[in-house]
């Protein structure tokens, strides 16, 4: 039997088929540009090589489709019809302050999701296409959701409220939620498996830099802190988000330009961070770097304001968490800029914080440590694996239900 991860987006569907007692997908791939010109899936299974198909003008419901066609193919295929798949677990966004674990999707959980639409509207309308897709391809399966929210569902009330009226909470959903919480679960889980230690008692700062960044401070394996807030746009900057910035600021902006909320928004979420701030026209890190060291001051800024905001960040952390045992990088930048690891942790000796300069350069892969003997902290680089948490959690939702 297997579990199918299923991550519907504005324009792709990603999936990866678990069998169901394992951790190595048998396949996994993505049907991408839907909405646009050049529609296609994309597959591979285990070991093999990656198949292009185009599906031309599909939608999430045909996605679905085309992905469990490619599974069962009769020669390509991996598993013999539908029938193996008993679960499904889907990549929810946001679970609003009521889903805070996995849930199998039952009448009464659709239906809350659909009334935090408004929390989430970039990403919960898809999810719901994508859960609605499954019910329809794949009836005889549990469908299972797993929450990016859920992780910071332990945030203490200190933590997750802003300073404005209570009311606004009560009423209105308005709180820190914090965002990758999938991400962050998965590498504190395997930094403590790494360290050889029991999640009780560690004290870590998991830092997720990829196109959205985010910083959290998990102790005894518990979200405390976390640098999202009521959006993904809050905290650190970003390839196109602005991260933190003073509301007066936008307020003000908003008032002296007549920006509409939808052009501040959009502003804000898809015009500023690193692509607005090193002007090369891109918001790929790779480029920023090799513009910095062709001599871009701007740029050079740019990665500077970057880092110094991941530094500060894990400096606030380590006063939350009331002192350090491992800093981890994860994501398309953390797992893969030493320079920007190295920057990030400059000048943090005083908490302990050694860098070891060879092995944080070294292009090794996997869970790896890249700090000092010296280091009273370890910093640990740990790919992440999103699809293999959801399937794990999933796996746990679907052996809940049916324990008796
Ligand atoms: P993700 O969201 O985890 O897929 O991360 C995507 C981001 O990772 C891209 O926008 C790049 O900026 C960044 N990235 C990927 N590879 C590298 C690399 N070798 N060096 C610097 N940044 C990278």
């Amino acid at each position: 039997m297997a579990i199918l991860t299923i991550n519907a987006g504005s324009s792709s569907v990603k999936f990866t088929l678990f069998p169901s007692d394992a951790d190595t997908p048998r396949a996994s791939g993505i049907v991408e540009r839907i909405g646009l010109e050049g529609t296609r899936l994309k597959a591979r299974r285990a070991g093999g090589e990656a198949v292009e198909t185009p599906v031309p003008g599909a939608d999430v419901d045909r996605a679905v489709e085309v992905i469990l066609e490619a599974l069962g193919h009769p020669q390509h295929g991996v598993i013999a019809g539908v029938g193996e798949i008993e679960a499904v677990g889907h990549r929810v966004v946001h679970g609003g302050e009521r889903l805070t674990r996995p849930v199998v999707l039952d009448g009464a959980a659709k239906a809350y999701l659909e009334s935090i639409v408004p929390l989430a509207p970039l990403h919960n309308p898809h999810h719901l296409r994508g859960i609605a897709a499954c019910e329809r391809h794949i009836p005889h399966a549990v469908q299972v959701a797993v929450f990016d929210t859920a992780f910071h569902a332990s945030l203490p009330r200190h933590a997750f409220l802003y300073g404005i009226p209570l009311r606004f909470h009560a009423e209105d959903g308005v709180r820190r939620y914090g965002f990758h919480g999938i991400s962050h679960k998965y590498v504190a889980g395997e930094a403590a498996r790494f360290l050889g230690r029991p999640a009780e008692g560690l004290r870590l700062v998991t830092c997720h830099l990829g196109n959205g960044c985010s910083v959290t401070a998990v102790r005894g394996g518990r979200s405390l802190d976390t640098s999202m807030g009521f959006t993904p746009l809050e905290g650190l900057l970003m390839g196109t988000r602005s991260g933190d910035i003073d509301p007066a600021a936008v307020l003000y902006l908003m008032e002296r330009h007549g920006f509409s909320p939808a052009a501040m928004n959009d502003l804000l979420n898809r015009r500023s961070g690193l692509l607005a701030l090193a002007g090369v026209g891109s918001n790929d890190v790779r480029d920023i770097l090799a513009a910095a060291r062709n001599g871009s001051n701007q740029a050079e800024l740019a990665v500077e304001m970057f880092c110094y905001r991941i530094r500060k960040t894990i400096g606030a952390y380590a006063a939350a968490l009331g002192g350090l045992d491992a800093v981890v990088f994860t994501a398309g930048i953390g797992e893969n800029a030493p320079e920007i690891r190295r920057r990030a942790l400059a000048d943090l000796g005083f908490l302990g914080i050694l860098l070891d300069e060879a092995l944080n350069e070294s292009p090794a892969e996997g869970p790896r440590a890249v700090h000092a003997a010296s280091s009273r902290v370890a910093v640990l680089v740990i790919p992440t694996n999103e699809e293999l948490e959801i399937a794990r959690e999933t796996r746990q939702a679907l052996a809940e239900q049916r324990r008796p």
